[in-house]
């Protein structure tokens, strides 16, 4: 297998605020590798920051052996890491459509179309409803839409900011099970969640960010088996 993605030391600093101190963690080809922690521990300040959205202070971030912590946000798409957002953040005054094509807007090739159809096929609830508004959707339909839209950029690397947030436990398990669907198509996944044990039953890996640095690692499944796991996130102990 091979390295896809390496965060090694980074830090990241909101002026005074040190958000990341000093977290590491590896993402190999065709995994799904999970951060879990606390509110605030700084999941999504490295997801940002992978982005390319934030500027380190330290430390180094690279895709497919090269480095990309200097580069613009839109380059590091165009490279294949697209990032799904906390919140979601569709278009509410588009249709599902044109949120879809919007997630396409770095790509110059035909197969738009026939990506989009992809996105129905695997949600159809999305294609039933393309030419409505995204506002009126629910939660888990926004959600559905901002993961499709990602998907449009074609990512190699797609990370998802707490996709289970605000949802029903059906339709967590909807979402968990499509993350499960994109690894099987060749979709290699960076995932953020407060939901510990969903997130690790699921993941090849999983790392434990605490108070902005990386403290545990380990196979998902020996993650969820771990006592301090288990009393710092599942409420136990
Ligand atoms: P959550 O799940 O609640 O989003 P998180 O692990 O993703 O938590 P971050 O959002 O990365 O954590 O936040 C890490 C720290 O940085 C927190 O202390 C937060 O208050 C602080 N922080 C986040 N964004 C900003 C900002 N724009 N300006 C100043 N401080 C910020």
């Amino acid at each position: 297998m091979s390295r896809l993605l390496t965060v090694n030391g980074l830090s990241v600093a909101y002026g005074a605020i040190e958000a990341v101190r000093d977290v590491s963690f590896v993402v190999e080809e065709g995994q799904i590798v999970s951060l879990i922690g606390a509110n605030g521990a700084g999941k999504t300040t490295t997801l940002r920051t992978i982005s390319g959205l934030l500027r380190p202070r330290a430390g180094e971030i690279r895709f497919d052996g090269q480095r990309i912590d200097s580069l613009p946000a839109h380059t590091i798409l165009a490279k294949g890491i697209a990032q799904c957002p906390e919140g979601r953040r569709t278009f509410g005054r588009m249709t599902v459509e044109e949120n879809l094509q919007l997630g396409a807007y770095t790509r110059s090739d035909d197969k738009v179309e026939a990506d989009i159809r992809r996105v129905y096929e695997l949600f159809p609830v999305l294609g039933e409803r393309r030419q409505q508004k995204a506002g009126l959707f629910s939660g888990g339909e926004q959600q559905m839409l901002a993961i499709g839209r990602a998907m449009m950029s074609r990512p190699r690397l797609l990370m998802l900011d707490e996709p289970s947030m605000g949802l029903s436990p059906i339709m967590t398990q909807r979402i968990f099970d499509t993350i499960r669907e994109l690894q099987a198509q060749g979709t290699t996944i960076l995932l953020v969640e407060q939901n510990a044990l969903a997130a690790l039953a699921l993941s090849d890996r999983g790392y434990v960010i605490d108070l902005g640095a990386t403290t545990l690692e380990g196979p998902g499944p020996e993650l969820l088996a771990d006592t301090r796991v288990r009393e710092a996130y599942l409420g136990e102990g």
